[in-house]
């Protein structure tokens, strides 16, 4: 059976992180580098707790009455959630339908079990940094072709709806130009809803 590496839970979330009232659930991992990484604490699985999906749910299910009674739930971040795609799809097969899904995620990661998870997931919320790859690459360490390949794979299963794609203006890394042309890149796939921000960054 697969474990979730939680790093942290923090309840009674209002309209932040998804509909309604939800919980997030830092989970353990992530394959990027990021230099303005603000959660350098998820990064390592030492400082998380394994946890089986149905003992989550179990605690969780203490504010099953606000999620039903608002549209809310739990919301996976970290870290990188699809590196726990395995559990999570464990996670949604146990769940009950009227509690939501939803994931921050960066969409870089290669499992087959990645697919179960977006197709399952009520809501997705997509950094995706930067659609030019050598942006991308220089401000992670990684190359997007994951990224890439999952949005494609969103667009061609209709799965556009339920995603906001968060692109953000990175200090250093972003100009303009390369903001409108992240935004224009996904609006051509199909994309709708399109946060463009600010990464703030401590000097
Ligand atoms: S994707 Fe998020 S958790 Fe991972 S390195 Fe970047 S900012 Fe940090």
């Amino acid at each position: 059976m697969a474990v979730l590496n939680v790093i942290s839970v923090s309840r009674h979330r209002l309209t932040t992180d998804g509909n309604g009232v939800t919980t997030l659930v830092a989970l353990a991992g992530c394959p990027l580098k990021c230099e303005y990484c603000i959660n350098k604490d998820v990064l390592s699985a030492h400082k998380s707790v394994p946890c089986p999906p149905e003992k989550l749910l179990e605690k969780a299910m203490i504010d099953y009455c606000y999620f039903a009674s608002t549209g809310g739930g739990i919301t996976f971040g970290g870290g990188e959630p699809l590196l726990h795609s395995e559990a999570l799809v464990e996670f949604m097969a146990i769940k009950p339908d009227d509690v939501s899904v939803v994931l921050e995620t960066s969409l870089n990661h290669d499992a087959e079990t990645v697919a179960k998870v977006l197709d399952g997931a009520n809501e997705l919320i997509i950094d995706i940094k930067s659609m030019n790859p050598a942006i991308y690459r220089k401000y992670t360490g990684l190359d997007n072709t994951n990224t890439l390949h999952w949005l494609k794979y969103i667009i061609d299963n209709g799965l556009q709806n339920k995603c906001t794609i968060k692109v953000p203006n990175i200090p250093k890394y972003t100009q303009k130009e390369d903001i409108e042309a992240s935004v224009e890149t996904l609006k051509d796939m199909g994309f709708t809803k399109i946060n463009v921000f600010d990464y703030l960054v401590k000097e």
